[in-house]
């Protein structure tokens, strides 16, 4: 049964990977140090709903930059593409996720919202009436993708908070230039909330299904986000979602993604399923090792490259169908 054949794949790709020791834990947040690097799970979640799990899928951990994709939707409905361009660039930079100053000479715009300092540009622009009204339309956000209410992990968020010096320097610079309004600490606040999102592998799966779906989440039904803007949404993750691997990704993987430093990669296959994985042993970019070894052999193994999918080179779904 050919999804039998999916799972056994996944089965042993974990098996294969769980044995690795290469990569470090994020540390720079004291929270993410507390991590097993053991952790590893892996979730596929197709269009009509079906998911292949394997691992860890259920330990939850905070979902970090992935959130930065899901914000940049959020301000993409509530201003649209073009007053959005004018604040944040779609650019990569080459530069590590942290990188300080890389504001456009001209434009003084920041790069790309896959960074951090587009991201934080990208939430101070998060419409509400006060702090609160912006935290909670950010979470209803979070659960129309993920089908379930979610909650913020407390001691990361304070964690962050109490480190986040380099990304308050980057809100003070682009205050400077003009780029975002006060008050800085509701926007980093926001920013620092986001990023302590409690999710799991599934969780991560099912809101990646949602993207490849036309917005729709496929559990749920719900309309998570504006079909209309899911082009822009995995255009910027394609070319900006993997830090300064970015072309290397799209090179070898070539599947629109975001990864976060606490381990987590999520992956959108359009019109096909969403895929993530979780373990927490970053490399030098800040992306998780096992988590880039899973997405390399997966899109060999199932035609997920974008250019093979154009191609109607996929054997995803023939492999689901000859089961039905
Ligand atoms: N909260 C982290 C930070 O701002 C997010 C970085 C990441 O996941 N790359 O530094």
């Amino acid at each position: 049964m050919a999804t039998a054949d999916i799972q056994a794949f996944l089965d042993d790709l974990y098996a294969q990977l769980q044995p690795l020791r290469q990569g470090q834990l994020a540390c720079y947040i004291p929270e993410l140090a507390k991590a097993n690097p053991d952790w590893f799970g892996i979730s596929v979640v197709t269009l009509d709903g079906r998911s292949f799990d394997v691992g860890d899928v259920q330990q939850t951990f905070t979902i970090q930059s992935i959130s930065k994709v899901f914000v940049y939707a959020m301000a993409l409905e509530d201003y649209g593409r073009e007053k959005l361009l004018k604040k944040v660039g779609v650019e990569p930079t080459g530069d590590p996720f942290n990188c300080l100053i890389r504001l456009d000479e001209d434009s003084k715009r920041p790069d790309n919202p896959m960074v951090n300092a587009g991201a934080i540009a990208t939430t101070s622009l998060i419409t509400g009436q006060d702090p609160a009204d912006r935290l909670n339309r950010l979470l209803a956000m979070f659960e129309r993708y993920i089908g379930h209410e979610v909650f913020i992990d407390m001691s990361t968020f304070l964690s962050e908070k109490a480190t986040g010096h380099r990304n308050r320097a980057m809100a003070h610079l682009m205050l400077n230039f003009g780029m975002i309004d006060e008050p800085l600490d509701d926007a980093l606040d926001l920013y620092f909330q986001q990023c302590s999102v409690l999710v799991n592998t599934h969780d991560l799966a099912v809101m990646a299904a949602t993207l490849a779906n036309r917005g729709i989440n496929p559990i749920t039904g719900t309309q998570a986000v504006d079909a209309a803007h899911v082009r822009d949404i995995l255009g910027v993750m394609y070319t900006c979602g993997m830090y300064n691997f970015a072309g290397e990704w799209a090179f070898r993987v070539g599947i629109p993604a975001k990864s976060g430093v606490s381990g987590g990669i999520l992956a959108v296959v359009p019109n096909q399923a969403g895929i993530a994985v979780f373990s927490p042993p970053l490399d030098s970019h800040g992306n998780s090792v096992r988590g880039l070894k899973v997405f390399e052999a997966l899109s060999q193994e199932y035609g997920f490259h974008l250019f093979d999918l154009s191609l109607g080179r996929c054997r995803f779904t023939a492999a689901l169908g000859e089961d039905s």
